[in-house]
Protein backbone atom coordinates (compact mmCIF):
# COMPACT_ATOMS: atom_id res chain seq x y z
CA UNK A 1 0.00 0.00 0.00
CA UNK A 2 1.30 3.46 -0.97
CA UNK A 3 2.06 5.63 1.73
CA UNK A 4 -0.10 7.75 2.97
CA UNK A 5 0.71 11.78 3.80
CA UNK A 6 0.60 12.97 7.30
CA UNK A 7 -2.55 14.31 7.56
CA UNK A 8 -2.36 13.98 11.80
CA UNK A 9 0.31 13.00 14.12
CA UNK A 10 0.14 12.47 18.02
CA UNK A 11 2.37 13.61 21.05
CA UNK A 12 2.67 12.52 24.61
CA UNK A 13 3.55 15.35 27.13
CA UNK A 14 3.64 15.86 30.91
CA UNK A 15 3.86 19.62 32.10
CA UNK A 16 1.68 20.21 35.06
CA UNK A 17 -0.24 17.59 33.80
CA UNK A 18 -0.13 14.67 31.31
CA UNK A 19 -2.07 15.56 28.16
CA UNK A 20 -1.90 14.09 23.94
CA UNK A 21 -0.95 16.50 21.15
CA UNK A 22 -2.92 16.00 18.02
CA UNK A 23 -1.35 17.83 14.99
CA UNK A 24 -3.03 18.39 11.60
CA UNK A 25 -2.23 19.12 8.22
CA UNK A 26 -3.53 23.07 8.35
CA UNK A 27 -5.50 22.01 4.98
CA UNK A 28 -8.07 20.06 6.94
CA UNK A 29 -8.20 22.87 9.62
CA UNK A 30 -8.56 25.65 7.03
CA UNK A 31 -11.61 23.60 5.33
CA UNK A 32 -13.02 24.17 8.34
CA UNK A 33 -14.71 20.75 9.25
CA UNK A 34 -17.73 20.53 11.41
CA UNK A 35 -18.80 17.75 13.40
CA UNK A 36 -22.09 15.80 12.58
CA UNK A 37 -25.17 17.14 15.33
CA UNK A 38 -26.87 13.99 14.66
CA UNK A 39 -23.63 12.29 16.16
CA UNK A 40 -23.15 15.10 18.99
CA UNK A 41 -26.91 14.36 19.74
CA UNK A 42 -27.06 10.56 19.46
CA UNK A 43 -24.32 10.76 22.05
CA UNK A 44 -26.10 13.23 24.61
CA UNK A 45 -28.38 10.16 24.99
CA UNK A 46 -25.78 7.58 25.12
CA UNK A 47 -25.05 9.36 28.81
CA UNK A 48 -27.74 11.63 29.46
CA UNK A 49 -26.77 12.07 33.03
CA UNK A 50 -22.93 13.62 32.12
CA UNK A 51 -23.73 14.92 28.50
CA UNK A 52 -27.45 15.99 27.25
CA UNK A 53 -26.90 19.21 29.36
CA UNK A 54 -23.65 20.38 27.46
CA UNK A 55 -22.91 22.40 25.00
CA UNK A 56 -20.45 20.98 21.83
CA UNK A 57 -18.18 23.10 19.99
CA UNK A 58 -18.60 21.35 16.68
CA UNK A 59 -16.38 23.60 14.58
CA UNK A 60 -12.56 22.43 14.61
CA UNK A 61 -10.92 25.68 13.49
CA UNK A 62 -12.63 27.45 16.36
CA UNK A 63 -9.89 27.10 18.53
CA UNK A 64 -11.38 24.90 21.37
CA UNK A 65 -13.68 21.95 20.13
CA UNK A 66 -15.89 19.18 21.91
CA UNK A 67 -17.73 19.26 25.42
CA UNK A 68 -16.27 21.18 27.48
CA UNK A 69 -14.41 22.16 25.33
CA UNK A 70 -12.09 18.97 26.02
CA UNK A 71 -9.30 19.53 22.91
CA UNK A 72 -8.31 23.30 22.22
CA UNK A 73 -6.18 24.54 19.72
CA UNK A 74 -2.59 26.02 19.89
CA UNK A 75 -2.64 29.79 18.44
CA UNK A 76 0.24 28.28 16.14
CA UNK A 77 1.15 26.29 12.89
CA UNK A 78 4.34 24.57 12.89
CA UNK A 79 5.75 22.82 9.47
CA UNK A 80 2.21 22.86 8.45
CA UNK A 81 0.64 21.28 10.89
CA UNK A 82 -1.69 23.05 13.32
CA UNK A 83 -1.56 21.86 17.28
CA UNK A 84 -4.34 20.86 19.40
CA UNK A 85 -3.94 19.03 22.98
CA UNK A 86 -6.28 17.78 25.40
CA UNK A 87 -5.73 17.35 29.10
CA UNK A 88 -6.20 13.88 30.92
CA UNK A 89 -8.93 15.03 33.30
CA UNK A 90 -7.24 14.33 36.81
CA UNK A 91 -9.01 11.77 39.49
CA UNK A 92 -10.16 13.80 42.96
CA UNK A 93 -8.53 12.30 45.64
CA UNK A 94 -9.83 12.98 49.59
CA UNK A 95 -8.72 11.72 52.72
CA UNK A 96 -11.17 8.79 53.93
CA UNK A 97 -13.55 10.50 57.29
CA UNK A 98 -14.58 6.23 57.98
CA UNK A 99 -10.88 5.40 58.93
CA UNK A 100 -9.38 9.22 59.00
CA UNK A 101 -6.73 8.45 56.36
CA UNK A 102 -5.25 5.35 57.70
CA UNK A 103 -6.91 2.68 55.58
CA UNK A 104 -7.45 0.75 58.92
CA UNK A 105 -11.32 0.69 60.46
CA UNK A 106 -10.71 0.50 64.03
CA UNK A 107 -13.74 -1.23 64.93
CA UNK A 108 -12.88 -4.01 63.01
CA UNK A 109 -9.53 -3.70 63.44
CA UNK A 110 -9.47 -4.33 59.10
CA UNK A 111 -8.61 -2.54 56.09
CA UNK A 112 -11.41 0.04 56.22
CA UNK A 113 -14.01 -1.04 53.40
CA UNK A 114 -15.14 2.48 52.52
CA UNK A 115 -11.60 3.49 50.94
CA UNK A 116 -8.12 2.01 49.33
CA UNK A 117 -5.37 2.90 51.76
CA UNK A 118 -7.23 5.66 53.58
CA UNK A 119 -8.09 7.53 49.98
CA UNK A 120 -11.36 7.98 48.49
CA UNK A 121 -11.25 8.70 44.85
CA UNK A 122 -14.12 10.34 42.84
CA UNK A 123 -13.85 11.32 39.32
CA UNK A 124 -15.84 14.24 37.08
CA UNK A 125 -17.51 11.88 34.65
CA UNK A 126 -18.75 14.62 32.91
CA UNK A 127 -15.01 15.64 32.06
CA UNK A 128 -14.30 11.89 31.38
CA UNK A 129 -17.21 11.11 29.17
CA UNK A 130 -16.87 13.73 27.35
CA UNK A 131 -13.39 13.97 26.55
CA UNK A 132 -13.55 10.33 25.54
CA UNK A 133 -16.81 11.26 23.28
CA UNK A 134 -15.28 14.77 22.17
CA UNK A 135 -11.82 12.88 20.75
CA UNK A 136 -13.94 10.37 19.27
CA UNK A 137 -15.87 12.70 16.99
CA UNK A 138 -12.69 14.81 16.87
CA UNK A 139 -10.45 11.78 15.13
CA UNK A 140 -13.64 10.83 12.71
CA UNK A 141 -14.40 14.60 11.71
CA UNK A 142 -11.15 15.42 10.77
CA UNK A 143 -10.48 12.01 9.04
CA UNK A 144 -13.91 12.63 7.21
CA UNK A 145 -12.26 15.72 5.11
CA UNK A 146 -10.65 16.14 1.62
CA UNK A 147 -7.22 17.46 2.33
CA UNK A 148 -4.54 19.16 0.03
CA UNK A 149 -1.75 18.67 2.14
CA UNK A 150 2.04 19.50 1.19
CA UNK A 151 3.50 17.46 3.82
CA UNK A 152 6.09 15.06 3.09
CA UNK A 153 5.96 13.33 6.12
CA UNK A 154 4.19 9.99 6.17
CA UNK A 155 0.67 8.64 8.23
CA UNK A 156 2.10 6.31 10.68
CA UNK A 157 -0.90 4.94 11.94
CA UNK A 158 -5.04 6.00 12.51
CA UNK A 159 -6.50 5.30 15.29
CA UNK A 160 -10.80 4.76 15.75
CA UNK A 161 -11.81 4.47 19.01
CA UNK A 162 -15.70 3.43 20.21
CA UNK A 163 -17.16 5.13 23.40
CA UNK A 164 -20.07 3.26 25.13
CA UNK A 165 -21.19 2.47 28.83
CA UNK A 166 -20.52 -1.21 29.28
CA UNK A 167 -18.41 -4.15 28.66
CA UNK A 168 -16.15 -3.85 25.02
CA UNK A 169 -17.77 -0.01 25.53
CA UNK A 170 -14.31 1.95 24.93
CA UNK A 171 -12.57 -0.10 22.10
CA UNK A 172 -9.47 0.89 20.72
CA UNK A 173 -8.43 0.15 17.06
CA UNK A 174 -5.50 1.08 15.85
CA UNK A 175 -4.17 0.77 12.22
CA UNK A 176 -0.30 0.72 11.83
CA UNK A 177 0.47 1.89 8.05
CA UNK A 178 4.32 1.19 6.56
CA UNK A 179 5.80 3.60 7.84
CA UNK A 180 5.88 2.37 11.58
CA UNK A 181 5.88 -1.50 10.48
CA UNK A 182 9.39 -1.23 9.18
CA UNK A 183 10.32 0.36 12.53
CA UNK A 184 8.53 -1.97 14.80
CA UNK A 185 10.03 -4.72 12.75
CA UNK A 186 13.76 -3.23 13.33
CA UNK A 187 13.17 -3.89 16.96
CA UNK A 188 13.97 -7.35 18.61
CA UNK A 189 11.70 -9.78 19.62
CA UNK A 190 11.17 -9.32 23.35
CA UNK A 191 11.98 -5.80 24.06
CA UNK A 192 10.07 -3.88 25.48
CA UNK A 193 9.34 -0.50 24.42
CA UNK A 194 9.50 1.72 27.56
CA UNK A 195 7.89 4.96 26.40
CA UNK A 196 4.74 3.64 25.45
CA UNK A 197 4.73 1.79 29.29
CA UNK A 198 5.62 5.08 30.77
CA UNK A 199 3.15 7.35 28.93
CA UNK A 200 0.31 4.95 29.75
CA UNK A 201 1.07 4.34 33.35
CA UNK A 202 1.46 7.99 33.84
CA UNK A 203 -2.03 9.00 32.12
CA UNK A 204 -3.45 6.21 33.57
CA UNK A 205 -2.86 7.01 37.54
CA UNK A 206 -3.77 10.64 36.77
CA UNK A 207 -6.79 10.19 35.51
CA UNK A 208 -8.01 6.69 37.59
CA UNK A 209 -5.37 6.08 40.37
CA UNK A 210 -5.35 2.68 40.87
CA UNK A 211 -1.88 1.10 40.38
CA UNK A 212 -1.85 -2.05 38.58
CA UNK A 213 1.63 -3.55 38.79
CA UNK A 214 2.74 -5.67 35.96
CA UNK A 215 -0.23 -4.05 33.48
CA UNK A 216 1.43 -1.31 32.01
CA UNK A 217 3.25 -3.86 29.73
CA UNK A 218 4.14 -3.35 26.03
CA UNK A 219 6.63 -5.20 23.52
CA UNK A 220 7.73 -6.60 20.61
CA UNK A 221 5.72 -10.51 20.31
CA UNK A 222 8.21 -12.18 17.53
CA UNK A 223 10.07 -11.34 14.80
CA UNK A 224 7.94 -9.83 12.75
CA UNK A 225 7.52 -6.61 14.98
CA UNK A 226 4.31 -7.47 16.18
CA UNK A 227 3.24 -4.97 19.12
CA UNK A 228 1.70 -6.24 22.23
CA UNK A 229 -0.01 -4.15 25.08
CA UNK A 230 -1.03 -5.11 28.18
CA UNK A 231 -3.22 -2.53 30.31
CA UNK A 232 -4.84 -2.23 33.58
CA UNK A 233 -7.80 -4.34 33.82
CA UNK A 234 -8.39 -8.76 33.30
CA UNK A 235 -7.16 -9.78 30.34
CA UNK A 236 -6.93 -5.67 29.03
CA UNK A 237 -5.01 -4.42 26.29
CA UNK A 238 -4.11 -4.09 22.45
CA UNK A 239 -3.64 -7.25 20.21
CA UNK A 240 -2.63 -8.15 16.55
CA UNK A 241 -6.13 -8.38 14.54
CA UNK A 242 -6.03 -9.60 10.93
CA UNK A 243 -3.03 -10.56 8.69
CA UNK A 244 0.94 -9.84 8.95
CA UNK A 245 0.63 -7.65 5.87
CA UNK A 246 0.57 -3.68 5.80
CA UNK A 247 -1.37 -1.81 7.11
CA UNK A 248 -1.72 -3.96 10.16
CA UNK A 249 -4.53 -3.56 12.86
CA UNK A 250 -4.48 -3.74 16.49
CA UNK A 251 -7.84 -4.08 18.08
CA UNK A 252 -8.05 -3.66 22.22
CA UNK A 253 -9.63 -6.25 23.95
CA UNK A 254 -11.23 -5.98 27.28
CA UNK A 255 -11.20 -1.99 27.22
CA UNK A 256 -14.36 -1.51 29.33
CA UNK A 257 -13.35 2.47 30.65
CA UNK A 258 -12.77 5.72 29.12
CA UNK A 259 -9.45 5.59 31.63
CA UNK A 260 -8.02 2.73 29.93
CA UNK A 261 -8.80 3.88 26.37
CA UNK A 262 -7.18 7.00 27.03
CA UNK A 263 -4.31 5.50 28.78
CA UNK A 264 -3.86 3.46 25.48
CA UNK A 265 -4.52 6.69 23.52
CA UNK A 266 -1.24 8.06 25.67
CA UNK A 267 0.61 4.87 24.53
CA UNK A 268 0.12 5.37 20.83
CA UNK A 269 1.20 8.96 21.21
CA UNK A 270 4.52 8.35 22.79
CA UNK A 271 5.09 5.45 19.94
CA UNK A 272 4.33 8.62 17.71
CA UNK A 273 7.21 10.20 19.30
CA UNK A 274 9.49 7.61 19.57
CA UNK A 275 9.54 6.80 15.60
CA UNK A 276 9.95 10.69 14.53
CA UNK A 277 12.21 11.58 17.44
ZN1 LIG B 1 -11.13 4.48 55.00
Amino acid sequence: MADIPRYYGLSFGEQRFPYVEILVDKSIIENDPVCSKNEINRFRSIFPKELSDLSFSDHINAGSFGFLKSIQRVPKCENGFIPFFFQFPEKKEEKCTKCDGTGIDPKIDWDCLECHGGKKISYNWQKVWGLAVSLHLFLKTISRVKYDTSSRLEQLFTIETGVNPGQEGCSVQVTLLEPIIQVLEKIPKGQQIYEMEEAMRTAYLWICGDNHPGRYKVWIADSYGWLNIECPGENAGMFPSGSMGSPRMMQSAHIDSPFQQLALIAAFAALHDKVIS
